[in-house]
C-alpha cells in the first residue's frame, strides 16, 4: 500500500497578505482600521492578529484573519484534525480524549460538527501535496461503521501511480453529493478521465464534469467474486472465475 501523507492547513499569526476586495461590496480601495488580538484554539498557537479593514465605498469595517483562521475560535487545522481522527475511525468520544491529551479539549458536538464541515467540503486543504496534472484520477468509496450508522469515505488517486491525492467525509452520497466532492479535483488537477467502479451514482456525474468515463475491471470483478463467495454451493463458478483471473495473470 503507498504510504498516505496529509496536509493540514496551515496556521499563521499574522496575514500575509491583504483583502483583495471588500466582501460586502467589492470595491478595491480599502484603508487599515486598526489590528485586534483573537485567541484561537489549535495545536501550536494560541493567539494570532486579525487586521480590521474599512472599505473607502460603502464605508463597512470587516477583519481580515490570517492563514488557517476564521471567525470560529479554533483553527482550520484542529477542525482538520477532529474530522481526520473521526474518519479514520476513532469515535467521537475518543476523538475527543485525544484532543484533550494535546491540550485541545473539545465537546462531541464540536468534532461532529467538524465532521460535517468536513463532508460539505468547507475544509479544503485535505488534498496531498499533488502537484502538476493528475490526467487520469481514480475514485472510490468505503463504508465504515460508526455506532451503528454507515459512513461513506470518498477516495481520490492518481490513476497511474496509485497515489492518494485527497480523502473526504461524503455526507450526501447522491449526483450533488458526488459533484461537489469530485469537481475540486478536476479543475484543480486538470482530469481528464475518472475511474470508478460500475456504481451507477458516478455516470451522470462523469458526464456533467465533461470528462471521460471508465469503469475499472479490477473493481468489476471484485464485486462479483464477492456476490459469488456469498452464495453458497456455486463452487463451479467460482473455480471458473479464478481460472480466468490466473489467464489473465499469465497473458
Ligand atoms: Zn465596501
Amino acid at each position: 500500500m503507498s504510504r498516505v501523507r496529509f496536509t493540514l492547513p496551515q496556521v499563521k499569526d499574522y496575514p500575509d497578505s491583504r483583502p483583495s476586495a471588500c466582501p460586502h461590496c467589492g470595491s478595491v480601495i480599502l484603508n487599515r482600521h486598526g489590528k485586534v488580538t483573537k485567541r484561537v484554539t489549535d495545536l501550536y498557537i494560541s493567539e494570532v492578529t486579525v487586521i480590521r479593514y474599512r472599505c473607502t465605498d460603502c464605508l463597512k469595517t470587516f477583519r481580515h484573519y490570517p492563514k488557517g483562521v476564521d471567525s470560529h475560535d479554533r483553527s482550520l487545522r484542529l477542525r482538520g484534525v477532529s474530522a481526520l481522527s473521526w474518519a479514520l475511525g476513532l469515535s467521537l468520544r475518543s476523538v475527543s480524549h485525544l484532543l484533550s491529551a494535546l491540550g485541545c479539549g473539545l465537546s462531541r458536538m464540536s468534532i461532529w460538527r467538524d465532521v460535517q464541515e468536513w463532508g460539505s467540503g468547507a475544509l479544503s486543504g485535505w488534498m496531498n501535496r499533488t502537484r502538476g496534472r493528475v490526467r487520469v484520477m481514480g475514485a472510490d468509496e468505503t463504508v465504515i461503521r460508526l455506532r451503528g450508522k454507515k459512513t461513506v469515505l470518498g477516495f481520490v488517486t492518481d490513476a497511474k501511480s496509485g497515489q492518494l491525492v485527497g480523502m473526504d467525509v461524503l455526507v450526501d452520497r447522491d449526483s450533488e453529493g458526488f459533484m461537489r466532492w469530485l469537481q475540486r479535483y478536476v479543475s484543480r488537477f486538470g482530469v481528464e478521465a475518472m475511474v470508478t467502479d460500475d456504481l451507477s451514482t458516478y455516470k451522470p456525474v462523469v458526464e456533467r464534469l465533461g470528462i471521460e468515463h471508465q469503469v475499472c475491471i479490477a473493481h468489476v470483478r471484485k464485486n462479483v467474486r464477492r456476490r459469488i463467495d456469498e452464495i453458497d454451493g456455486w463452487d463451479w463458478h467460482r473455480e471458473n472465475d479464478r481460472k480466468a483471473q490466473d489467464q489473465v495473470q499469465d497473458s
